[in-house]
Parts: C-alpha cells; structure tokens; sequence
C-alpha cells in the first residue's frame, strides 16, 4: 500500500482556508483533514469532534505529556494540537491528510517529516481580508486591529511554503489548490511507488 501525502495549509483567519480544504475534502475521497484538539472555546455553529477535538487546558496538557501530539503551538491565547496517531494511521492507509495549521506547526511539521508539501492560502489584499475579518460580526474595531496584525504576521511566512494559492475568486483557488494535489499524485517517485511494474514493462526489449 503506497502511504499517502501529507500537506500542510496555512493561512491568515478570514482568507478562506476552511471552506476551500472542506470543498477539497468533498471533492476528493483520497484526501481527509485532521481534526486537531484546542482548548478554545467552541463558537457557535461548531461540533465537538467535526470542527475540533475541544479539551480543556488539563487533558492538552496531558496528551502533551504522553507526545500524543505530532505538532503543537500556542495561537492567539489557545493550544492546538494535531493527534501523532491519526496521522500516521490515515497516512498509512494510502490516504492523503490534511493539517489546517498556522506557520509554528507547518514549521515542526516539516522538520518531521520533510515530505510534507506546505501550501499558503492568502488573501487577494489587505482590504479584502478586512472586510472578510469584519464581515464576521460583532467585533469591535480593536478587536479587529489585533485580528489584522496577527494575520500579517501569520502572511509573513508564506515564503516557507511550496505553493502559493491566491484566494479571490474561490472556484479558481479550489482548482488551484485541486490541482496541486493531482500534480503531488504525477510526481516521479510516486509513480515509480504506483506504477513500478508497468514502468519495468515498458522498458523491456522483445
Ligand atoms: P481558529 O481558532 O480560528 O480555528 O484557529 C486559529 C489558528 O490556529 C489558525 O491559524 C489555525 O490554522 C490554527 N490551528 C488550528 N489547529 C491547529 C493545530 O492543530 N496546530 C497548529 N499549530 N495550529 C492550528
């Protein structure tokens, strides 16, 4: 069984990144997202489990403790960690993953696992993730200031990534990101995993 492809995104909070890797996800029956554990409270219209995996601050800290966790990082006030277990398990079941996880986490997990094809989702401009941070309601203009800065610092690492997908229009980034998903598939050390036979055959005098 050949082990699937791990990816990580990454992205400012309000360019997109959840709907465009659950449009992935349901375009794809090859391709799973990891559902991390947080200690953040759950908002409205979230399922325990489906969204995340909520934990109060004790059992992350325990899971820590027992290096449950692939990669961890500290976003905003709250931990988030990706399940080492469920990772190597989905992976080695052929199917690739997903990790939905900010630039710390991209970073460790790369250092892990080298393979690991890193993708940045951004927004077309600073206006547009804006508008998208205050679109999401009741915030206030602070609020929304602090949301703006951590997302230019999270876009400051876009330059750590393999590829680069531009969210604007989103039926373009979702084909955008498809198709980096179907090249990682092409590549030759994969093909030579999948198709090791009929490459041999090929090459074969009478
Ligand atoms: P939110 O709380 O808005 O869902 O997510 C805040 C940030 O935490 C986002 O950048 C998201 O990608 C990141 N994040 C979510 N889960 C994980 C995780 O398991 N590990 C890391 N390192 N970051 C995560």
């Amino acid at each position: 069984m050949q082990k699937g492809t791990l990816y990580t995104v990454s992205a400012p909070s309000g360019a997109g990144k959840t709907s465009l890797v659950k449009a992935l996800v349901d375009s794809d029956s090859q391709v799973t997202v990891s559902v991390s554990h947080t200690t953040r409270a759950q908002r409205p219209g979230e399922e325990n489990g489906i969204n995340y995996h909520f934990v109060d601050r004790e059992a992350f800290l325990a899971m820590l403790d027992r290096n449950a966790f692939l990669e961890h990082a500290q976003v905003f006030d709250n931990f988030y960690g990706t399940s080492r277990d469920w990772v190597a398990e989905t992976l080695d079941s052929g199917r690739d993953v997903i990790l939905e996880i900010d630039w710390q986490g991209a970073a460790q997990v790369r250092r892990l696992m080298p393979d690991t094809v890193g993708i940045f989702i951004l927004p077309p401009s600073q206006e547009a993730l804006r508008e998208r941070l205050t679109g999401r309601g009741q915030d206030e203009a602070s609020v929304i200031e602090r949301r703006m800065e951590q997302a230019i610092d999270e876009m400051s690492h876009y330059v750590e990534a393999d590829y680069v997908v531009i969210n604007d229009d989103f039926q373009v980034a979702l084909s955008e990101l498809k198709s980096i998903v179907v090249a990682q598939r092409q590549r030759l050390d994969r093909q030579q995993q999948r198709h090791g036979k009929l490459l041999q055959a090929l090459l074969q005098h009478d």
